[in-house]
C-alpha cells in the first residue's frame, strides 16, 4: 500500500508571516467583503483546506482588483511568488516542461491570496507523480431552469451507480450551481485511463437516461439535462479545491457535504467566507469524518 499521508496541520498561526496588503479593499462589490476578510477565511480554513489543495499543482483564479473586475486564471508562476508558493516541472503536450505552481502550508495559500486570489483550483493528482492521477471528479452542471431537486437526485443517483462498482464517493457543493462528485482513488493507472473510464461511466448513465443526463459538451443539447463533466478527468484538467471561496456574487465557497445532509441545502451556495467558524465546528461533526479519503483502485470495466 502506497504511503498517502495527509497534509499535517500547521502548527500555531502558520500562515501570519505572510503580510496582506490593502485589507480593506472590497473583493466582492455585492455584498462587501474584503480582501482581510478572504485572508482570514483561508488562514482559518487552511489545516481543512490542506489535505486536498496541498502537495498539488494548482490553479489560481486572480481578481487583484475584486470580483467583477479583471480576473485571470493561473498556472505559472512568473517568479512573483516568493518562497511559499512552490514550482513544479510538468511537461507540456509538446514534450518541454513548465514550471507549475503548488503549495504546501497556510503561508503559501495566504502569498496567492496576497497576490490576488480568490479561487484555487487543483489537479487531480499530487506533485510527487504528476502521472498517476488519484481522484476522478464528475462534475454534474444543471442547464439553467433546473431545480435543486433535479441536482440533489442526480448527484445521488452518481452516488448509487459509483456504490454498484464498489466505489466510495463524496459531495461537494461547488458553491456556484451545481454539485462534484468526488472518487478518492490510490495512484496506479495512467491519465488516458481515467478519462476513458470517466467517459464510458458518463456516457453509460446518459445513454440509461437520456432525458435527465448528458455527457457531451454540446450546449444545444443541454436543455433541460445535467451535463456531466468528466473532462475534468484529463491530464492538466482542474477543479476546485473544498473550502475555496469563489469568485461569484455573494463570496460563496465550495463546500464537502456528507450525502445524508443534500435536504439541508436548497442550493449549491448556502455559506460564504463569512461563515469560517460556523464550518470549522460543521467540519468536526460525525458527517464529515474522513470526507474525501477512501483506499480504493478503479474496477476492471
Ligand atoms: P459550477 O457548479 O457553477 O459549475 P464549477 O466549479 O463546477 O462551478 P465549471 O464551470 O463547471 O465550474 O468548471 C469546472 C472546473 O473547470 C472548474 O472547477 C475549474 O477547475 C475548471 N475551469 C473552469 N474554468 C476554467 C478555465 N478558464 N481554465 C481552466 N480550467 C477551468
Ligand atoms: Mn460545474
Ligand atoms: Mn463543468
Amino acid at each position: 500500500v502506497p504511503e498517502r499521508v495527509e497534509a499535517a496541520p500547521e502548527e500555531g498561526d502558520a500562515g501570519a508571516e505572510v503580510k496582506i496588503s490593502n485589507r480593506d479593499r472590497v473583493i466582492f462589490p455585492e455584498s462587501g467583503e474584503t480582501k482581510g476578510m478572504l485572508a482570514d477565511w483561508y488562514a482559518q480554513m487552511a489545516p481543512l483546506m490542506l489535505p486536498f489543495v496541498g502537495s498539488r499543482p494548482v490553479s489560481l483564479v486572480r481578481c487583484p482588483q475584486g470580483r467583477g473586475k479583471k480576473c485571470f486564471f493561473q498556472k505559472h508562476d512568473s517568479g512573483s511568488f516568493g518562497d511559499h508558493v512552490r514550482q513544479v516541472p510538468i511537461a507540456e503536450k509538446d514534450g518541454h516542461a513548465e514550471d507549475y505552481i503548488y503549495v504546501e502550508d497556510a503561508a503559501g495559500l495566504l502569498t496567492c491570496v496576497q497576490m490576488g486570489t480568490i479561487e484555487f483550483h487543483t489537479w487531480g493528482a499530487r506533485v510527487d507523480d504528476v502521472e498517476a492521477p488519484d481522484r476522478m471528479i464528475f462534475d454534474l452542471d444543471p442547464d439553467e431552469g433546473l431545480g435543486w431537486d433535479e441536482v440533489r437526485r442526480a448527484a445521488r443517483h452518481l452516488h448509487d451507480r459509483l456504490a454498484d462498482i464498489g466505489l466510495a464517493s463524496f459531495a461537494m457543493l461547488s458553491g456556484g450551481k451545481g454539485v462534484h462528485v468526488v472518487v478518492p482513488l490510490m495512484p496506479g493507472h495512467s491519465w488516458e485511463a481515467h478519462k476513458d473510464f470517466a467517459r464510458r461511466f458518463a456516457e453509460a448513465l446518459s445513454m440509461a437516461e437520456p432525458d435527465r443526463f448528458i455527457a457531451t459538451m454540446s450546449k444545444a443539447k443541454r436543455v433541460g439535462k445535467i451535463f456531466i463533466d468528466y473532462l475534468r478527468n484529463q491530464r492538466g484538467a482542474t477543479a476546485v479545491t473544498p473550502y475555496s471561496a469563489r469568485a461569484r456574487a455573494g463570496a460563496s465557497v465550495a463546500l464537502p457535504i456528507a450525502w445524508g445532509e443534500f435536504h439541508q441545502f436548497d442550493s449549491a451556495h448556502p455559506y460564504s467566507i463569512r461563515d469560517a467558524e460556523t464550518l470549522l465546528r460543521r467540519a468536526k461533526g460525525k458527517g464529515l469524518a474522513g470526507w474525501g479519503f477512501a483506499s480504493q483502485t478503479l474496477p476492471d470495466l
